[in-house]
């Protein structure tokens, strides 16, 4: 017996990005070298797309997961203090100044940089 593959599974295509236009461009560039196919598409409400409005990113649903390690790893090798601020944060520390202030602090006792966004 053959187990019937739905249709959608061949090309559902999932939105994983919404950015500026050359945003997208490089993104999808660096997903194709990596062997992840992926679409653009013009973000809804735009039907020019002369406006300096947002594009959409596409990649089939079954490579979402890749896709988003891939342009999670893109933007720390292009903003490496991003990483480097994670990893004080992690310490416990302020990704300022270095100073330790602990898991919970709120804010940095030493530069008063505010570590925790209080929801409303
Ligand atoms: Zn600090």
């Amino acid at each position: 017996m053959e187990t019937p593959i739905p249709e959608e599974a061949h090309d559902e295509w999932v939105v994983i990005k919404e950015e500026v236009q050359e945003w997208i461009q490089k993104i999808s560039h660096m997903l194709s070298e990596k062997d992840i196919p992926s679409r653009i598409a013009l973000a809804p409400g735009c039907s020019a797309g002369m406006c300096g409005c947002t594009f959409l990113l596409l990649v089939a649903k079954k490579n979402v997961q890749a896709a988003h390690v891939n342009i999670d790893e893109y933007y720390m090798e292009l903003h490496p203090e991003i990483r480097e601020s994670q990893e004080l944060v992690d310490q416990g520390r302020c990704p300022a100044c270095g100073h330790h202030v602990g898991k919970d602090a709120r804010e940095c006792p030493d530069c008063g940089l505010r570590l925790i966004i209080e929801e409303a």
